[in-house]
């Protein structure tokens, strides 16, 4: 077999980040589909939507009220999933049943007092102010002591159980260092002792050398289809620059990085013509008060949407209880991608 045959024959791919295998399905694709056509989802069009809880002005729980905020507006949730004021406390059984209190603080960032706009119809200089707050949040959570990890992520869209349309993302800041982080940090670590390298460094050097994969990018980013990818038109942002979290990027990264996440989200929007779910977060060095040198700043984009508006990709079966499979190849993905515009298509 050589890497021709990869095209048209199932194969597994190794994932370095998580070690472990993709099943790649790629001749399953070209059975004829016959499944209709499905309509673009509706989108919103309220600027102001007086019962939603994230507009500017409005009740946001009993006894909160939003300030009139005009561009970025950050609130502690309401209803978080951890808490920063719980004693330490342990419990062990046979070294089976175990658990620990964990502390956090989850947060909520609107992007902007518009309900109806979205990081790929919004100007430039919106996201940029989007980016700066993510870059003073990750400092301001990460430089509190008992805070190892940072977590930004947004959800978007119902199917990725967003519960509300107006543009926001959250922060969760905690205690341990999440599963996932843990083991890209361990993978990236073990890379950098064998070949005294950062993985993702030399990974991108490999995809900008190749450029079947790379969607679009600019003077300090790259978005691709990751080789390993698991979601239909899932991708990966990259610095060039070995950075290791939103405190490490210059004002022209600032930049670059909101120029990358419309460009990238804007083809997203056009491939469906419908606001493309996704589930989305950026993976930065733990803020355990170790040095990471291995860690290298990057985003993920992990979209379920498979060939139209309402086809999805459902983990299931196989998946849940052997490993991950896809259809579509990943080089297949990053050429759709690539060649759509980059004029959102609302504006016609
Ligand atoms: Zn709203
Ligand atoms: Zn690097
Ligand atoms: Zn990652």
């Amino acid at each position: 077999m050589d890497w021709n045959d990869l095209r048209s024959t199932p194969h597994r791919r190794w994932n370095p980040l998580l070690r472990e295998w993709v099943l790649v399905s790629p001749h399953r694709t070209q059975r004829p589909w016959l499944g209709k056509v499905d309509k673009p989802a509706p989108v919103t069009t309220l600027e102001y939507d007086p019962e939603c809880y994230l507009c500017p002005g409005n009740a946001r729980a009993e006894a909160v009220r939003n300030p009139a905020y005009t561009e970025t507006f950050v609130f502690d949730n309401d209803f978080p999933a951890m808490l920063p004021d719980v004693a330490a406390s342990e419990l062990e059984e046979s070294g089976l049943i175990a658990a620990r209190v964990e502390r956090g603080i989850c947060r909520v960032v609107c992007f902007s007092p518009r309900h109806d706009l979205t990081i790929p119809v919004m100007k430039q200089e919106e996201v940029r102010k989007v980016v700066e707050v993510w870059a003073k949040q990750h400092r301001e959570l990460g430089d509190i002591p008992w805070v190892k990890h940072v977590q930004i992520f947004e959800n978007r869209g119902i199917l990725m159980g967003a519960s509300n349309p107006h543009p926001h993302c959250q922060i969760w800041a905690n205690e341990q260092v999440p599963n996932i982080p843990v083991r890209e940090s361990a993978a990236m670590s073990k890379f950098l002792a064998a070949k005294g390298k950062c993985l993702l460094c030399e990974y991108l050097r490999l995809e900008i050398e190749d450029g079947e994969r790379v969607v679009c990018e600019n003077d300090g980013f790259v978005a691709l289809v990751p080789y390993w990818a698991v979601w239909p038109f899932e991708t990966m942002i990259l610095s060039r620059r070995h950075l290791g979290s939103f405190t490490d990027l210059n004002e022209t990264e600032e930049e670059g990085l909101a120029d990358i996440l419309r460009r990238l989200t804007i083809r997203y929007d056009n491939l469906f013509e419908t606001a493309f779910p996704y589930s989305m977060g950026f993976h930065q060095e733990a803020t355990d008060g170790e040095k990471h040198p291995e860690f290298h700043f990057h985003a993920h984009y992990l979209p379920p949407l498979l060939r139209s508006a309402t086809v999805q990709k459902y983990m299931v079966g196989y998946e849940l209880l052997a490993g991950p499979q896809r259809d579509i190849t990943a080089e297949g993905a990053a050429a759709r991608l690539r060649n759509l515009s980059e004029r959102h298509y609302w504006d016609g």
